[in-house]
């Protein structure tokens, strides 16, 4: 037990690093709309700006892994979205400056309560139900990027070998720079946070059994498997 506290404390959710050395996790941040075509596939307006949800930082689970089938859902998707690392702090950080706050980057999914989101939208209520549960954020082995930020290469995610969706990092409607820029007016960066940069279109459902694989060209990959859930 550490200094006073009555129970043990709870341990830091990590995402491995290639090469060695694992990454603590404070904060996921995720972008809600960043593709056209997704955004059209979604029925949205693709001329509002950028807006940010976030999971729990428990919710990571690591390339390898198996994600159960979640509850209260019969539409479980799968989003595949490049993941920024943050490793210096700061609040409204310049586009020109952005580059210098992200430590890594990464393939991740966005895993999805679809039908639960949709419904939650319809209402006006918050997205949290169909957005942040257990399980809900795989995230691929983080590769530094040395002060370079993704600016293009194939995103893809394949469910048993079938390719599912495939997009190139230079469609996002709002880049690396822009995404770090604007979530940094909203709330302080610190080293620890992660940030899920949208996804291409194909979104679509997986259910016990599949076997999903996340790829970004000249970054990482990755792979999960769905389980049935436990009893
Ligand atoms: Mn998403």
């Amino acid at each position: 037990m550490i200094g006073n506290l009555v129970l043990d404390a709870p341990r830091i959710p990590t995402v491995p690093v290639r090469g060695g050395g694992a990454f603590p996790v404070r904060r996921i941040y995720c972008v809600g709309r960043n593709y056209t075509d997704h955004i059209l596939e979604m029925g949205g307006d693709t001329r509002e700006p950028p807006f940010f949800f976030q999971k729990p930082a428990d919710a990571i689970v690591h390339d390898g892994g198996v994600v159960p089938y979640p509850s209260c859902t019969s539409d479980f998707q799968h989003e595949v979205e490049l993941v920024l690392a943050i490793g210096r702090e700061g609040s409204n950080i310049a586009r020109a400056d952005a580059a210098a706050h992200v430590w890594a980057a990464s393939v991740g999914i966005d895993l999805t309560r679809r039908d639960v989101q949709i419904q939650a939208r319809k209402s006006g209520r918050p997205w949290e139900i169909g957005k942040s549960f257990d399980h809900s954020a795989p995230c691929g082995d983080l590769v530094p990027i040395n002060g370079q930020l993704p600016v293009r290469g194939a995103i893809e995610l394949r469910v048993n070998g079938q390719l599912r969706q495939r997009g190139d990092l230079a469609q996002l409607i709002w880049a690396c720079d822009e995404i770090v820029s604007q979530l940094s007016q909203q709330y302080r960066l610190v080293p620890g946070d992660l940030i899920y940069t949208g996804t291409p279109a194909g979104v679509g459902s997986v259910i016990p059994g599949d076997r999903v694989e996340a790829s970004i060209e000249g970054i990482a990959s990755m792979r999960i498997g769905i389980a049935v859930p436990p009893q």
